[in-house]
């Protein structure tokens, strides 16, 4: 019995944790009605402190695993130009594969119209939210004031830059930086094992969050505004299951069943922490089984989780035409156009953390003068929203990822398609 338990490999450790979670969650929700048990003991205390602890830990590895990952992996390309011409392809499909995303969205929202019938002037106005960001500014943030400051705070842009900045000069100066280059590389090898050693308590995590979640949500989180919520489902369905395999095939021609089965577990995590960026040592790791060297992935996914939201771009499009329908407004050809180009924008500001995407969704309405206050109405069930979406944004990060690491020759395809074993030393799960 003990030695089948201890053949579950990871990955299907964290879908139990998720499952068992969802049905704790909901158990806690319905019978139990104890308050001091339900909300003191339980979903304040056990669940809170479970889940956020594994946040936290993941949360902790990222900006250094990020910096010394990009510096090591920067460093490793000789070629400066390839630097230049894998990060300008990479920030070009991250752009398409999100306007893609908008316009699956705002179609499903024309047709199944979710606002239809929705008189929203009579709904109180819940929401407070503010766009905190303009584009320029989220353009000017990129280049730290303090790269010292920067880490310190996890800025994830300006992270990145420093970080390519300090790769592609010790590529340059190779034998003059031999001890940096080695304090580097090796200061990756330690974050990657302490990556491994904090993975293992992903069920655990990953059952907290799913059981405080429904714990306090049970289904009533899920039955209104069903329309809205669907139309978004929908949307997220598309670009995960019929967008992304098709981009995997018609550029890489790899079989996009194989990259799933593998490449659930990230998913289920970003799914159960709502976050693209503590997802990132995760879909590292799962990329590198797949044959994606870290010279590219460790660039392209955090940059990836910081400005490619596919999932959150969806959820955008369908508020945008739930609201402008509930309030009967019409949107013209250019004013979709507008918002195609606004989520788009949004999406590079978002931020890979929990409902960031509500937040940057402001800026979207006000592009084409809708009414912010519809936000309001939506705030409710956007926490549960935000679980599916993040687990596209991830996937999206991991195909873009995939496609500009073959066509740079930086992915072994035999390690893709099983027929090799994957690198041992980045190999976790
Ligand atoms: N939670 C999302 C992410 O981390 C961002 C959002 O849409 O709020 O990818």
């Amino acid at each position: 019995m003990l030695d089948r338990l201890k053949g579950i490999s990871l990955g299907n450790w964290i879908l139990i944790g998720m499952v068992l979670g969802l049905i704790v969650g909901l158990i806690v929700n319905f019978y139990i009605t104890d308050p001091f048990i339900k909300d003191i003991v339980l979903m304040n205390n056990v669940f809170y402190l479970g889940g956020n602890l594994f946040i936290k830990l993941m949360k902790m590895l990222v900006v250094p695993l990020v910096f010394f990952s990009i510096v090591v992996g920067v460093a490793s390309i000789s070629d400066i130009r390839t630097i230049g011409s894998i990060g300008g392809t990479t920030i070009l499909i991250y752009l398409l594969t999100t306007a893609v995303a908008v316009t699956v969205a705002l179609a499903i929202g024309i047709v199944v119209q979710p606002g239809a019938g929705l008189h929203m002037a009579g709904i109180a106005d819940t929401a407070n939210v503010t766009a905190n960001q303009t584009m320029t500014d989220t353009i000017l943030n990129m280049v730290p004031d303090n790269p010292f400051s920067s880490l310190a705070s996890g800025d994830m842009l300006p992270v990145i830059i420093f970080g390519l900045l300090i790769g592609i000069i010790l590529a340059k100066l190779r034998d003059e930086t031999e001890a940096f280059n080695k304090i580097f590389t090796e200061g990756n090898r330690i974050m990657m094992e302490m990556t491994s050693i904090v993975m293992k308590f992903a069920p655990i995590g990953v059952f907290c969050l799913m059981a405080r979640t429904f714990g306090g949500l049970g289904l009533d989180g899920l039955l209104p505004l069903g329309k809205y919520f669907v139309c978004v489902l929908i949307g997220l369905a598309i670009q995960a299951f019929v967008v992304y395999p098709s981009l995997l095939v018609i550029f890489t021609r790899l079989n996009p069943v194989k990259f799933f089965r593998r490449f659930f577990p990230v998913m289920f995590f970003a799914f159960s922490s709502s976050t693209s960026n503590a997802t990132i040592p995760l879909n590292l790791e799962k990329l590198s089984e797949m044959g994606v060297s870290r010279d590219v992935s460790s660039f392209t996914i955090p940059l990836g989780a910081t400005i490619n939201m596919d999932g959150t771009a969806i959820m955008q499009g369908v508020a945008v035409m739930f609201a402008a329908q509930a309030y009967g407004i019409d949107l013209g050809t250019s004013a979709l156009l507008t918002v195609i180009f606004t989520a788009v924008m949004a999406s590079i500001g978002t931020a890979g953390v929990p409902s960031v995407g509500l937040v940057t969704l402001t800026m979207v309405f006000n592009s084409v003068g809708l009414p912010v206050q519809a936000i309001g109405v939506i705030f409710g069930i956007d926490h549960i929203l935000d679980m599916f979406r993040t687990a596209v944004n991830v996937t999206g990060d991991a195909i873009c990822t995939i496609i500009v690491s073959l066509k740079n020759k930086a992915m072994d395809v035999d390690v893709y398609n099983g027929k090799k074993p994957p690198v041992k030393e980045e190999h976790i799960m």
